[in-house]
């Protein structure tokens, strides 16, 4: 209890701001869930994998991978495990499987989403990730059942980086941008979304749990208890 009045002095977004929010759209890798999972496997499974494979050294592993990363980034590609498994000559899904025990919701993510569902809001999970990556999360998680709706970038064939995609999710699900909320861990994509009119644009500070804290150009948060306050 001590706890939570403590984060609710600091709480993100008021108890008037939430009384005009309808739509909730929520980044899954980062923000719901524990950014380690996905830097483990971009940082280390897959290079090994990928060295043992070719028989090339870690640095010509890493080097291979970071310039396709660098080149793709923010595009609809380097989300996709099909175009990944493609440069790298093999399917990438059984290295995921084997990292499963590092899926899981980031501080405070489970009692959130029990909060938005109890407080009546329409919840979009709103992710770039391919959706293999999707039921694998959710196979761990069980995410999809708090949410109305998963509206991911490969339905819509444009990453949230761009304006297509916010598009294409307005024409699903007719939000009004002055009464949404968007969370996500990617100043670029919070620009896009604000772009495109959403009210609210909020950032994470630490996406994956074991590594250091990061800035946004926007309000951020740690702990989901940061972002409303216990009255409501
Ligand atoms: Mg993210």
């Amino acid at each position: 209890m001590t706890e939570h009045v403590e984060h609710s002095t600091t709480s993100v977004v008021t108890s008037s701001q939430w009384q005009n929010i309808s739509w909730v759209l929520l980044d899954m890798d980062g923000t719901l869930l524990d950014l380690c999972f996905d830097d483990h496997f971009w940082q280390s499974a897959l290079p090994q994998v990928y060295a043992e494979y070719h028989q090339v050294s870690m640095a010509e592993a890493d080097a291979f991978i970071n310039r396709i990363a660098n080149e793709k980034y923010g595009s609809l590609d380097w989300y996709c495990i099909d175009f990944w498994s493609q440069q790298v000559g093999f399917d990438i899904r059984p290295t995921k499987q084997t990292l499963t025990h590092l899926i899981g919701f980031r501080k405070g993510a489970l009692a959130f989403l029990k909060w938005l569902k109890h407080q009546g809001k329409h919840v979009v999970l709103a992710t770039n990730a391919h959706p293999d990556s999707i039921a694998l999360k959710d196979a761990q998680t069980d995410l999809s059942a708090w949410v109305d709706h998963i509206l991911h970038a490969h339905d819509a064939n444009a990453p949230k980086e761009s304006a297509n995609y916010w598009q294409w999710l307005h024409k699903k699900t007719q939000f009004i941008g002055e009464q949404t909320l968007f969370i996500d861990d990617n100043d670029h994509i919070l620009d896009a979304a604000h772009n495109a009119g959403i009210g609210y644009c909020i950032g994470v500070n630490t996406p994956n749990s074991a590594a250091e804290p990061k800035t946004s150009r926007y309000p951020a948060f740690d702990h989901f208890q940061e972002l409303y306050p216990p009255s409501i």
